[in-house]
Order: structure tokens, then C-alpha cells, then sequence
């Protein structure tokens, strides 16, 4: 899509070139509410609202109301099965596990249609690559016995969502919103519209929270707007919004252009390493340097990792955040501590991986 904010595009097909101070001004053009103290009170047991990595949300209060007067809600989000996981699809990944874990039932979409649409990949190729993303989720937490996890391909409610909302659906609307794109991505956003309204169809209308990047921000304004006119009795599907990560190398973004960017989680283990020890750290140019002035934490792609994914407890990250900033942290020694921990990780994920992938096959009903 081209929503053009001066000097920089928010589009959901493809990356993003957000930097950090554009955070701010996106939440006052698209009107998207920030994140208060009370708030992040409210939500302290979701990591990623805790850590400031969500910087901001539509109607998160209304999950709140209703955990508070013990009412049903849902946790929305999915996956396009274009490639194994990584990083970026970790982050929405855990962020579902937790409002989850908060008491949200967890929905799941394998968005087929929306592969095929935007990468070419016909369903039948795609389905390796779900039971893969599935078995990849599952091994991180999420509980299937609290979810409802849909091919978009399979699931009959989305696609009748579509052609219902779709005659609300003009030309000049899709333009302002995405920019002038092929037909089908058009579809597959009225097919997105079905994926979010989807648990207010098959249980009651209840508050829905869609944890996306904030480049998927036009499918939430789409969504809102069409269910606003369609769905009168259905509440507006709400929305947390996380800073994207940059790339491990500099780069604003992580992408599959730019391979030294990122690593998947199926990567070699070497290569892995490689990739992890080249990241860009707020280092100083020298030892001496960095014991005088300390380190920018940051601006450091081992901080924001570690931060992101990697260092489950609060107070550790805080205290190797003031030890970075007073240059008692050298980075050789850190960087070595972070590549140990992604490898540990790594090693035992695709340990509990492994134990998931006829579960997953079975979900999804493929052979
Ligand atoms: S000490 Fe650690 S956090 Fe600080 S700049 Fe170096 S690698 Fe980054």
C-alpha cells in the first residue's frame, strides 16, 4: 500500500523503512493511542508491552474491561508461509502466546491465499511451510487446546467475509489505502478482514487484539472501517502495534535482500553465529573509549535482540543496560554471551519442534 507520511511509506507487502523516530508521528497521523504507565500496569505480565517493544495499541482497554469482568475475548493474529521462522515472526508469535497465557483464546491463520497472492506460492507448496510455522509456534508456547488455527485456503467463513464486505469495497478506496496493486492482494486484504472478524462469527461478538508490526496498520484501519458499516453489532477489532526490529547488520530493516540482516530459525548453526557476532553494537571505537563515555545500548543490534527475544529476565537486561552505559560492559564479552544464548536457544527450540510437527500436520490436516 502507499499511505505516504511525507517522507516515509507504510506498506504491508513489502518492508518498511521506519526508524525510530517516526514512531511518534505515525501514532498522531493514523490516530493510534500510545501506551500509558496504567496501561502497561495493566498488561506487566505481556513481555512486550512490559519492555516498551509495543509502543502502541487500538482499543487495548477493552481487553482489559473484559479480563477484569471475566468476559470472553480473543487474541487474533497469523502467518504467511512463505519461509521458516525468524525473528519478526517470532515477535508476533510470542506476543499472541502471552495475551494467551492473560486468558485470550489464541487465533491462528495460515495465510495461503495471501502467499499466493503476494509471492506467487501455490497453496499446495505453501503447506510444508505451515505445518513448519505451526510446529514452530506450538514449540514456543502456544496451547492448541485454546486456539482455533485456519488455512485461509480451507476456511469458508473468510472467504464469505469476503464477498460480503466486498461490495462495500470501492476502487477508490483500495487505492487510497494500499496504492495501485494486482486485484488479488485487494482480495486477499477482504480475506484478512475475514481472518480478524472471524472469532466474533464463530463464538459472539467480543473484543478481538491483533498484535502486528505497524506496518500492517492499513489491514487494521480496512478491518475497523468495514466493520464498522457491515458488522454493526460486532466490537472494532483492537490492535497492539511493536517496533520493528532492524537489521543485525545496520540496515533499517531486516530483509531477505540483505542476508547478513537476519537469520532463520532452520539457518546452520554457524551461520547463525556469524551473523550474530557481525551485528552492529553502540560500541566505542576502542576499549579505553567505550570505559570513558560507555556504550549506546540503544543503538545496539546485541541489545535489541537480547531485549526482543533473548534475555527472559527484566532485571539481567536492565543491569547489562547500566553496565553498557557506565563502560563497565565491553562488547567482545557480550556479543560472546548473546551468541551463546541465541545457539542455546536455537538448539532447544528445534528440539521441542520436532516433538510438534505431527500435531501441527494434524491441525492443519495435511499429510
Ligand atoms: S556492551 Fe553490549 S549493549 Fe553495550 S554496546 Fe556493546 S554489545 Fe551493545
Amino acid at each position: 500500500m502507499t499511505d505516504n507520511t511525507n517522507d516515509f511509506t507504510i506498506d504491508p507487502w513489502s518492508s518498511s523503512n521506519i526508524l525510530d523516530e517516526d514512531y511518534n508521528r505515525l501514532i498522531e497521523e493514523f490516530g493510534i493511542d500510545t501506551i500509558t504507565d496504567i496501561t502497561r500496569e495493566q498488561f506487566k505480565k505481556h513481555k512486550f508491552i512490559r519492555r516498551k517493544v509495543i509502543f502502541g495499541h487500538r482499543d487495548l482497554n477493552l481487553i482489559h474491561k473484559a479480563i477484569e469482568n471475566n468476559k470472553s475475548w480473543a487474541v487474533m493474529s497469523g502467518i504467511k508461509p512463505s519461509g521458516p521462522f525468524h525473528l519478526g515472526t517470532m515477535t508476533t508469535a510470542l506476543e499472541i502466546i502471552d495475551f494467551q497465557k492473560m486468558g485470550g483464546k489464541a487465533y491462528y491463520c495460515i495465510a495461503d491465499i495471501e502467499s499466493w497472492e503476494d509471492n506467487g506460492i501455490p497453496y499446495e507448496e505453501a503447506e510444508q511451510t505451515a505445518v513448519d510455522n505451526l510446529a514452530d509456534i506450538l514449540a514456543l508456547g502456544l496451547d492448541p487446546n485454546n486456539a482455533y488455527i485456519w488455512r485461509q485456503s480451507k476456511e469458508p467463513i473468510v472467504k464469505d467475509v469476503c464477498f460480503k464486505v466486498g461490495r462495500l469495497v470501492t476502487q477508490n478506496m483500495v487505492t487510497a489505502i494500499y496504492g495501485e496493486k494486482p486485484f488479488g492482494l485487494y482480495l486477499a486484504a477482504l480475506i484478512q478482514v475475514g481472518d480478524i472478524v472471524l472469532p466474533q462469527i464463530m463464538d459472539s461478538p467480543q473484543p478481538t487484539i491483533v498484535p502486528v508490526g505497524i506496518d500492517q496498520d492499513p489491514h487494521i484501519r480496512l478491518t475497523r472501517d468495514l466493520t464498522r458499516r457491515y458488522y454493526k453489532n460486532f466490537f472494532l477489532p483492537g490492535a497492539t502495534y511493536h517496533k520493528l526490529l532492524p537489521g543485525l547488520d545496520g540496515s533499517n530493516k531486516m530483509s531477505k535482500r540483505n542476508p547478513n540482516s537476519y537469520f532463520t530459525f532452520d539457518e546452520p548453526l554457524e551461520s547463525i553465529e556469524k551473523k550474530v557476532r557481525g551485528a552492529i553494537t553502540g560500541g566505542r571505537k576502542n576499549k579505553k573509549i567505550q570505559q570513558e563515555l560507555g556504550g549506546i545500548p540503544q543503538n545496539c543490534m546485541i541489545y535489541k535482540i537480547l531485549m526482543y527475544h533473548f534475555e527472559p529476565d527484566d532485571a539481567k537486561l536492565a543491569e547489562e543496560f547500566e553496565l553498557c552505559i557506565k563502560g563497565e560492559l565491553m562488547c567482545g564479552d557480550h556479543k560472546k554471551t548473546c551468541v551463546e544464548r541465541v545457539l542455546r536457544f536455537i538448539k532447544e527450540h528445534r528440539q521441542k519442534k520436532k516433538a510438534q510437527l505431527d500435531k501441527a500436520r494434524k491441525i492443519l490436516e495435511i499429510e
